[in-house]
């Protein structure tokens, strides 16, 4: 039986993508690992081992009332976790997984309590992730994770972002590159005639709607049932915000909005327009605009999926820069956009 890594000072093993089964083996052992999956790195146990899923509260200072989502390695394996599979959730997952889609259904009542925070449903997701889908094979059990960050904290989208988070409080990290999409999985809740999107991810509304045809697909905050905002208790929870204040702005307005900062040190994110990415070879860049000593940090992302892909590692960065305002442009809504924009309005604390 492996120590609890209670203690700060926990010796984590740092493993790269081809040790995945001494990953595993930590985790069949009760062990947390720190994973790679194509959204951000996720902070996994056994979902069957109810002390290990415990330590992953401690070990996030996560409330206990947010639940985990069960990673699984093919579809096959829902039936471990969840007591039935409805029809529509079978459409999404076969379109869908591998990938960055998270349906709530209904658990089995074997699944320790805390995985799923006490709820009568679980969160089931099956990874694309190459490494992670030879970790989670090699677990050869349902491995409950939430994000690899602490509380508060942003989602680590690389291996050196979730050592610094997780580093000394978990047994091992597995390291599988930086994640594809960058921002956490679509969740959604699947009902009999209909299904209620609580958190926007990269497999969009649309997507989905295109599967579902006459069923609809509703947006997150769309109803006011007060049932639905008890079944999602991770959106009650504060999500994470930069120590510097965020202001968003329209695409075009980058100049009124830099008139209307008082930052003593600005972080700039602006989106290029494709034709400008074209030219400079689709390269991002860091500038300075106004020469050395400039008080502005200018971050030019090449596309949507670059932006979402960047965005907490770009905030961190501004942080460490010691920014006290960050001027973020809002890109269109469309595909990961939709999902890009939720983050940037959470992190300007606008809902
Ligand atoms: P994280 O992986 O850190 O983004 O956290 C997982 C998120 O998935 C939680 O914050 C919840 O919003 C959501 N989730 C997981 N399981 C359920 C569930 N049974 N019901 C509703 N939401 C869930
Ligand atoms: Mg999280």
């Amino acid at each position: 039986v492996i120590s609890r890594p209670a203690s700060p000072h926990h010796k984590t093993a740092h493993l790269t993508a081809s040790d995945y089964q001494k990953a595993a083996g930590y985790l069949r052992r009760g062990g947390l690992v720190v994973f790679p999956t194509e959204t951000v790195y996720g902070l996994g146990a056994d979902a069957f081992q109810a002390d290990a899923v415990d330590s992953i509260f401690a070990a996030k200072g996560r409330p206990a009332d947010n639940p985990l989502i069960v990673h699984l390695p093919e579809v096959s394996w829902i039936e471990r976790v969840a007591a039935s599979v409805p029809a529509h959730a079978e459409l999404l997952f076969r379109r869908f997984s591998p990938g960055p889609l998270t349906l709530i259904l209904p658990r089995l009542p074997e699944l320790p309590a805390a995985a799923t925070a006490g709820l009568p449903t679980v969160g089931v997701r099956i990874p694309s992730h190459p490494v992670c889908r030879k970790f989670l094979i090699a677990c050869g059990t349902p491995v409950a994770a939430p994000s690899a960050n602490r509380s508060g904290r942003p989602s680590p989208t690389d291996a050196a972002m979730a050592r610094r988070e997780m580093d000394g409080r978990v047994h091992a990290i597995l390291d599988g590159g930086p994640c594809e999409h960058g921002l956490e999985s679509t969740v959604a809740l699947v009902e009999e005639r209909r299904i209620v999107v609580l958190r926007e991810g990269a497999v969009t509304r649309e997507m989905m709607q295109g599967v579902l045809g006459r069923i609809p697909v509703l947006a997150p905050n769309s109803t006011a049932e007060p049932e639905l905002s008890a079944a999602s208790p991770g959106t009650r929870h504060a999500h994470y915000k930069p120590a510097a204040r965020v202001v968003l702005f329209e695409a075009g307005r980058l100049s009124a909005a830099l008139a209307e900062g008082e930052g003593s040190r600005t972080g700039v994110i602006t989106l290029m327009k494709r034709d400008a990415a074209a030219a400079t070879g689709g390269g991002r860049e860091t500038q300075v605009p106004g020469g050395p000593g400039s008080r502005h940090l200018l971050r030019s992302m090449k596309s949507v999926e670059d932006y979402a892909h960047s965005l907490y590692r770009t905030f961190v960065e501004f942080d460490h820069a010691g920014c006290d305002l960050i001027l973020a442009e809002l890109p269109p809504a469309g595909g990961i956009g939709a999902a890009l924009r939720d983050r940037l309005r959470r992190a300007a604390g606008q809902e």
